[in-house]
């Protein structure tokens, strides 16, 4: 049987399902994985969280890198492994999706946003650290970019960072608490392109497993987890997905 009408049929014998998707979902948008080589972290040095809060110099480069791009996480379209994701959730087979990506894509294919559940955050626009109160990046760029302005806050003047998760920063909890639901609510955890490796990620599927639910694996490459799948598929998502959920 050919690996997509597997997963096909675990899809219909499921009444409520969940995606967890991870780099290689982005990749054929033209996202290199940020750990792989050419990868941004193989170009430059994470800023830590405590680095950008305490010192000046570091959140200045923190916001260059945000408004040049460099680490190339936004300015990039969905494809379509997010596209047939999409319309699985439209359909109601999809409850949510959990995802470590952070170029807000699963959106742009046209999920609604409180479906999407972001682990490390979003790179496509920023949050004041003490409100919370979201400012979009083209309203900072100019007075960074011609006054040289570190953003603050305009409503209390508090700092503003990018709304991903730092190395170092905690995951917002109330994101990690629903994630934690939805994996315990699903009856089929299907994991797009990631390798697993990091906490949660490496915990959940786990969790759904031990819950009852059936796992499915789509990744490039070998996963840790993948003896625990129901069923493992080793290809690209895209082609496979749009094979599962046709555009209509
Ligand atoms: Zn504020």
């Amino acid at each position: 049987m050919p690996p997509h009408d597997d997963l096909a049929r675990l899809l219909r014998e499921s009444r409520r399902a969940v995606a967890f998707t991870g780099a290689g979902i982005s990749t054929e948008s033209g996202i290199p994985d940020f750990r792989s080589p050419g990868g941004v972290w193989s170009r430059m040095q994470p800023i830590l969280f405590d680095d950008f809060l305490n010192d000046e110099d570091m959140r200045r480069e923190a916001w260059r890198r945000a408004f040049s791009g460099v680490a190339g996480w936004t300015g990039a379209s969905p494809n379509e492994g997010h596209f047939a994701v999409a319309r699985l959730v439209a359909d109601g087979k999809i409850a949510a999706v959990i995802t470590q990506n952070v170029d807000n894509l699963h959106q742009d294919s046209g999920i609604p946003p409180t479906k999407v559940l972001e682990l490390h955050g979003n790179a496509s626009y920023a949050t004041c650290l003490e409100c919370g109160l979201r400012h979009e990046l083209e309203a900072l760029r100019q007075g960074f970019t011609e006054r040289d302005e570190i953003p603050a806050c305009q409503a209390c003047g508090g700092v503003v960072k990018v709304a991903t998760v730092s190395f170092g920063q905690p995951m917002p909890k109330d994101v990690l608490r629903r994630a934690e639901e939805e994996t315990l609510a699903c009856d089929l955890f299907i994991v797009l392109g990631s390798s697993l490796v990091v906490y949660p990620a490496a915990g959940l599927p786990i969790v759904a497993k031990r819950n009852g639910a059936r796992l499915a694996i789509v990744n490039r490459d070998p996963t840790e987890l993948d003896r625990f799948a129901d069923i493992v598929i080793h290809d690209d998502i895209g082609p496979l997905m749009s094979r599962i959920a046709p555009r209509r």
